[in-house]
């Protein structure tokens, strides 16, 4: 490869891995497997250490990957919460061995293997035996306090127990695992088919969707679990292993791991490996590796850690499992904003205990990237043990009848030309009538996130919009000229379709924020539908805003912008609208606070802990106020309330001269 090709190798490989840190970090939505990730950072490394004058300092080879979202406080690690160097060969683990042998100048190193859990980095404080905080692991340095939702885990003790003969600890870092146990998922997952909802695709994603929530009882209604392995900071130190870690994780009352062994060298380091992947499938969790650590807290010392990784551990990964199976057809789904979707139509064939017959194939590229053809034998992997994905092609079982897949240029509902947009990877149906999309915006429109009408799952929305009964968002407002045809649908649905009734006249007065996120305008979700009902008040209000006024609001770019004055230009947008207005649609404008509140267009971003307020009470009293709490600092930003042990975020308004200010400060605001 000459330079020049590598440069450019390199720079695209940033690109991809930045994208799939996105979705798998910040969006719990990977597209690839893990196996399919590590290989395109495996092939980054590679080639910056061939080519050194590429390397750059931001580089995702040289971070974690960082999981901090909008509108959670930063909390800074006091020690650093690193990731792992990974591999799936057992001559890396023994080639990991061999250099601490080379470092320490011996040969019996005592490890610990334990198993790798495949679930959502959290660090937790206690403060003589009392828990105070718990943390995501962020960038490594400082994460997203998650306090509030961490104690809706029952398993989380508030107090550690003194452990026989040891002294708890003055202050103490204890790191872990927030996971969500298969059957939890699945019964989460079976609700929301009932409820006609799309289920989540795995419990990894969905315990990083949980712990990220900004409604407490949403997290309370989910059951979460934990389990700790480690420590971070430690005033005083309490042992000076790491089995000794395992065993004071257990007296003090936490939930610890199954098992762990103590080995030395390589081979019975290797043996405990493999008999971890016996044992695993047993566990409570999710596993996909083993995680080898020195023993000696000392020699772990000694060894040091890079940006990334410490030197003293190593994550062994377990390949997951494979099967082979051949593609009968790729079919194209078209969603709520017409894009098209390809899913893998495949010969049933089981896979870790459950029978597959169909995966995402996720966009045109993608099919075209790994050359999957209709009729060739595919490699299925399931992602985080749950998700079904097609990871390759079985070329050697290539017939010549496998002719490249051609992505239909029609919309497989409505046979309009599809079209793809300046920098975008998706293909579109842009007939705003085809059935599927108004299938799929009558979904979204009526979902928890929007209207929130029980009762008018996705499954039912399938049926009204095949009846004929609803061709559009506002046919549910009709529906109660339907009763009689609504009862046709089942024996005794009476109190059902009464219930359901009822439940779409009650939707004519939700918030006006759920009015909006129902709309389905692009790129606006709940947050800026949130942003926009405080903003303008109204619907009327939002459809004449000007693009300038919707810049002013934080958190609204210019992509965002567009899309809503886009959206609001169109004739038919506005007879929807209007429409619904007719049938009785009244949405309720956030309450407005009293002409001259005290906080009124002033915005707080929150950081540290506070004396007596939590978050979300202080949130609520911005709020009520008039003001708005933002997620990070800027110009816009009028002050920040700090508690204690405040993060960047002070650091941050300091630098741009933003006001910062204390509880009691906040308070006397409050009352003028
Ligand atoms: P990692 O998950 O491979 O390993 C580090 C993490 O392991 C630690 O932060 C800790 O949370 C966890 N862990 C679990 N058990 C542990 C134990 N016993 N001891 C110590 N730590 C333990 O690393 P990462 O940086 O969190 O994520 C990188 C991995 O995530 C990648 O290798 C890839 O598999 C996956 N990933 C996938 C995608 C994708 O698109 N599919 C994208 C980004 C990352």
């Amino acid at each position: 490869m000459t330079s020049a090709e590598a440069r450019q190798r390199i720079a695209d490989l940033r690109v991809h891995v930045a994208r799939h840190d996105e979705l798998y970090y910040r969006q719990a939505k990977p597209e690839v497997t893990d196996f399919e990730y590590d290989r395109l950072k495996r092939e980054l490394a590679d080639l910056e250490a061939q080519f050194p004058q590429f390397k750059a300092a931001d580089s995702p080879t040289t971070r974690v990957g960082d999981d901090r979202l909008e509108g959670f406080a930063t909390y800074r690690h006091r020690q650093p919460l690193q990731s792992l160097d990974n591999t799936y060969s057992e001559a890396d683990l023994r080639a990991f061995h061999q250099r601490l042998v080379k470092l320490f100048s011996r040969e019996d190193l005592a490890y610990v293997v334990e198993p790798k859990i495949d679930g959502i980095a959290v660090s937790l404080t206690y403060e003589k035996g009392a828990f105070v905080r718990a943390v995501t692991r962020g960038s490594g340095f400082e994460g997203d306090d998650i306090t509030a939702n961490a104690k809706t885990i029952h398993t989380l003790p508030p107090k550690l127990k003194a452990a026989r003969g040891a002294r708890l600890p003055d202050v103490i870092e204890i790191r872990g695992e927030i996971y969500m146990t298969l059957a939890e998922f699945e019964r989460i997952n079976r609700e929301r088919e009932e409820a006609g909802e799309a289920p989540f695709a795995n419990p990894r994603n969905l315990t990083a969707g949980t712990i990220k929530q900004l409604d407490t009882r949403e997290v309370a209604r989910r059951k979460l679990e934990i389990v700790l392995y480690g420590v971070g900071f430690c005033e005083p130190a309490v042992t000076e292993t790491q089995g000794g870690v395992h065993g004071l994780v257990r007296a003090w009352g936490l939930p610890a791991v199954e098992k762990f062994w103590p080995t030395h060298g390589s081979d019975e380091t290797w043996k405990a490996v493999q008999e971890l992947d016996q044992l695993r499938h047993s566990f409570a969790y999710a596993t996909d590796g083993a995680v080898v650590k020195l023993d000696s807290l000392a020699q772990q010392r000694e060894a040091g850690s890079t940006s990334k990784a410490p030197r003293w551990a190593i994550a062994y990964k377990f390949a997951a499992e494979r099967a082979e199976t051949r593609l009968n057809a790729i079919t194209v789904q078209v969603g709520r904003t017409g894009v098209l979707t390809p899913v893998a139509e495949l010969e049933p064939v089981v896979l870790a205990g459950t029978t597959v017959s169909r995966a995402t194939l996720h966009n045109r590229d993608e099919i075209a990237r790994k050359d999957i053809r209709v009729g060739d034998y595919v490699f299925v992997e399931k992602a985080g043990e749950v998700i079904p994905a097609v990871v390759g092609v079985n070329t050697a079982r290539r017939t010549p009848e496998c002719v490249a897949y051609v992505f239909p240029g029609k919309c497989p509902v409505c046979n309009t030309r599809t079209v793809q947009y300046e920098g975008e990877v998706a293909l579109r149906c842009p007939n705003p009538d085809c059935p599927a999309q108004v299938r799929r915006r009558v979904q979204h429109f009526s979902s928890k996130a929007g209207v929130d009408i029980e009762g008018l799952g996705e499954a039912m929305v399938d049926t009204l919009v095949e009846k004929g009964w609803v061709r559009s968002v506002t046919d549910i407002y009709r529906l109660r000229l339907r009763r009689d045809d609504l009862l046709t649908l089942g024996k005794s649905v009476e109190k059902s379709t009464d219930n359901l009734l009822a439940a779409i006249e009650a939707s004519k007065r939700v918030e006006l924020w759920r009015f909006i996120n129902g709309l389905g305008i692009t790129h606006v979700g709940v947050a800026a539908a949130k942003d926009l009902a405080r903003k303008f008040g109204s619907l009327e209000a939002l459809a004449e805003a000007k693009r300038d006024d919707l810049l002013a609001i934080e958190g609204i770019g210019e992509t965002m912008a567009d899309a809503i004055i886009t959206y609001f230009n169109e004739p038919k947008n506005r007879t929807l609208v209007s429409r619904l207005f007719t049938l009785g649609v009244a949405p309720l404008a956030p309450a407005r606070p009293a002409v001259g509140s005290a906080l009124a267009g002033k915005t707080f971003v929150l950081t540290g802990t506070l004396p007596k307020l939590t978050r979300e009470q202080a949130t609520e009293m911005i709020e009520a106020a008039g003001g708005k709490v933002g997620g990070s600092v800027s110009r816009k930003t009028s002050y920040v309330l700090a508690g204690e042990e405040a993060g960047s975020k002070l650091e941050k308004a300091k630098s741009l001269g933003v006001p910062v200010i204390d509880e009691s400060e906040f308070r006397r605001m409050l009352t003028g």
